[in-house]
């Protein structure tokens, strides 16, 4: 399949679980498995877990199940092993604590022993001397057999990574170009915690160079510290992975990023920016796929449908856009009616299951693949399905009485019309669109009505709502003699009624 002549990349996703799992994680990885896919490379899960306070497990299984939802399964991970394992960083802690300790061998990382309170009153005094707040140096300037002796007496300590204090360093983003940073702007960040763990910025690094990772592809929050990160691998001499940063998502106004009263105001109209959300309020993940690829991406000025395979066909790092995206929901409905529209009817059948299960309705398998095309061209989300074919699963579907009456018509007049139908209909051996429609038209031109008054009187009748599929396949999957019962009580609410 793959005749694309680059070479097979290695890319990973390298989530932190420590909350639920949005749309922007669910991109970053499909975009890693895009690429993977497309040269014939392999694409590598992640666990970022080494701050283990904000780690959760629960946000992991989220994580896991969001992404079998969408479809993008990997070659390396947690669960599927590899040659890499383990996929979890808190099980990789030596690994750091080894490659922390040769920075410092060679002279880029050193012993800090200074103490949270001193390091506060440090901050304090850049603040009120307007200068950036940064790590003062002052155990970069121990000798280091002075800071070996305190390491092997037991004092507490991190390790920061010694930035050069002069000169500027250009890292290049795939998306960005070049970009130029004085060293004098970057921190002597910590790399390992005085719990021996760790951080990102080395943990990331030494994981990417370990697994092989030829493009990393990540988000934009780590721009800043994207200097910091060359450096560290500069120092050890290794070579870069290409570096992709996505672009942010905005909120749909636009408006600075989402924040979590953003998110809750959104669940009330019925969107979500989390993906075990969308999947359950019967958002597709073909639909969510294609909608979040083209937040960042595109294949030319015009195409907008695709599935998996063919973004994994016409994917290319050239046509991402750094600039920021601001969400637009009402796409993503757009998106979902097309990928709705485009499963065959026995799948969306079994996709349409459960949301009527849910709304309460026993859907049987045989009878909801006969609604289901009467609804696909009509269904937003999977959870419209109920509402616009519920009725079909209802013994009784009780039309209020005035809507039994025909427009512009009383309800004498609109029981004689239900009523010569009726005898017309009970006539015929099946009831369908071929059998039912040119008999109802020529009825209603006899009783000088509009079609749509008299369709909207059996409409009412036969289906309990003003809306409906198309009336005569309606009429056909909900059988010639429930048809005919209703009509017949729809003639008699009318009778009953006055005028
Ligand atoms: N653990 C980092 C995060 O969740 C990963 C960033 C990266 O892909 O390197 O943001």
């Amino acid at each position: 399949m793959n005749q694309n002549p680059i070479k097979p990349v290695r890319v990973r996703f390298a989530p932190s679980p420590t909350g639920r799992t949005h749309l922007g994680s669910g991109r970053t990885a499909l975009y890693n498995y895009l690429l993977a896919h497309q040269t014939g490379g392999q694409f590598i899960l992640r666990i970022e877990d080494t701050d283990q306070k904000r780690y959760n497990p629960e946000s992991e299984q989220e994580l896991i199940d969001s992404l079998h939802w969408l479809g993008i399964q990997w070659d390396e991970g947690p669960d599927v092993g590899g040659p890499h394992a383990p996929y979890h960083q808190s099980q990789r802690k030596e690994i750091y604590l080894e490659h922390a300790t040769r920075l410092v061998e060679m002279g880029h990382a050193y012993y800090c022993f200074c103490t949270a309170e001193r390091l506060a009153r440090v901050r304090q005094v850049q603040q009120k001397q307007k200068i950036p707040t940064r790590y003062d140096g002052t155990c970069r300037r121990l000798p280091p057999s002075e800071s070996a002796q305190r390491v092997k007496d037991g004092e507490s300590h991190v390790i920061r990574f010694k930035t050069p204090y002069e000169g500027s360093i250009t890292v290049r983003d795939r998306l960005r170009g070049e970009i130029t940073v004085e060293n004098e702007n970057i921190d002597d960040y910590i790399i390992v915690k005085s719990d021996g763990l760790a951080l990102y910025h080395l943990a990331a690094m030494v994981d990417d160079h370990l697994m092989d990772i030829s493009h990393v592809i990540r988000g934009s929050e780590w721009l800043p510290t994207f200097p910091l990160h060359a450096h560290i691998i500069r120092a050890f001499g290794w070579q870069e992975p290409d570096w992709i940063h996505l672009s942010i998502f905005l909120k749909p106004s636009g408006k600075g990023k989402m924040s979590k009263r953003d998110s809750s105001q959104l669940m009330k109209d019925g969107f979500s920016i989390y993906l075990t959300d969308l999947k359950s309020l019967g958002y597709l993940p073909e639909g969510v796929l294609n909608w979040t690829a083209l937040m960042g991406w595109s294949y030319d000025d015009h195409t907008e449908f695709f599935t998996l395979a063919d973004m994994v066909e016409k994917f290319s790092i050239d046509r991402l856009n750094p600039s920021p995206a601001a969400i637009n929901f009402s796409k993503l409905d757009h998106f979902n009616g097309l990928h709705i529209r485009n499963l065959a009817i026995p799948d969306l059948a079994n996709r349409l299951q459960p949301f009527f299960q849910a709304a309460g309705y026993e859907a049987e398998d045989e009878k909801l693949v006969q609604v289901t095309p009467l609804i696909q061209p009509r269904i937003v989300t999977l959870e419209d399905g109920p509402e616009m074919g519920g009725f079909f699963f209802e013994d009784e579907v009780n039309p209020k009485p005035e809507e039994l009456v025909g427009k512009n018509m009383t309800p004498a007049e609109s029981a004689e019309a239900a009523q010569q139908a009726f005898e017309i209909l009970s006539k015929l051996t099946q009831i369908n669109q071929e059998t039912a429609e040119d008999p109802m038209r020529a009825l209603a031109e006899k009783l000088g009505l509009k079609a749509g008054q008299l369709f909207g009187i059996l409409r009412s009748a036969v289906t309990g709502r003003t809306i409906s599929p198309p009336l005569f396949e309606t009429m056909a999957v909900i059988g010639k003699e429930t048809v005919l019962a209703r009509i017949h009580q729809a003639v008699e609410t009318l009778n009953k009624m006055e005028g």
